[in-house]
């Protein structure tokens, strides 16, 4: 049992537009972000939302061979880094891939690994889709990103090499 607690707004059980294969998709509660043009302002409010324990998360989750992976979106995660590293390292023990949305820039995370729970977050994740949306670079054409200055960040090979690489459809994670 395990009684950290996580604000969400909601889950989606099975996603494949969340990044590839069939995914589940947790959204996070609360974000500062403010993007113009945001699909999800429902999300923003950081005393919203349903608070559960980890435990209770986890059996709200309907994973089943199908699902390749699962995905943080919101929301901001990263606001709620600790209970999302704990999550996220149970969740990838099972053998799924994550993948975390988030408002805040690869560069900017990356000057906030000394915060709680930052560093772990990044250690278990397989790609981040970083930036906030921004209306006027909107885009349908680039897969699994809302505008274009977002990037699919591949998480360990950045880390390694002290540059970003991006993710692409070919790319092998892992
Ligand atoms: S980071 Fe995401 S959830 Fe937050 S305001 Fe921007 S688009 Fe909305």
């Amino acid at each position: 049992m395990d009684e950290t607690t996580v604000k969400i707004a909601g889950i989606v059980n099975e996603s494949i537009v969340d990044g590839p294969g069939l995914r589940t998709t947790i959204f996070f509660q609360g974000c500062i972000h403010a993007c113009d043009g945001c699909h999800n302002p429902d999300t923003w409010n950081l005393n919203g939302g349903i608070e559960l324990t980890l435990t209770e998360l986890i059996r709200k989750l309907r994973l089943n061979p199908l699902i390749s992976g699962i995905t943080y979106s919101g929301g901001e995660p990263f606001l709620q880094a600790e209970a999302a590293a704990k999550l996220g390292r149970f969740l990838t023990k099972l053998g799924l891939d994550l993948w975390i949305y988030t408002g805040y820039r690869w560069e900017e995370l990356i000057s906030q690994l000394d915060k709680p729970g930052i560093s772990e977050l990044l250690q278990i994740a397989s790609v981040i889709v970083d930036g906030p949306f921004l209306k006027e670079q909107k885009t349908a054409a680039l897969p699994f990103r809302g505008s274009a200055n977002q990037r699919v960040i591949l998480v360990a090979e950045s880390l390694k090499s002290g540059t970003i690489i991006e993710w692409t459809p070919e790319a092998v994670i892992g």
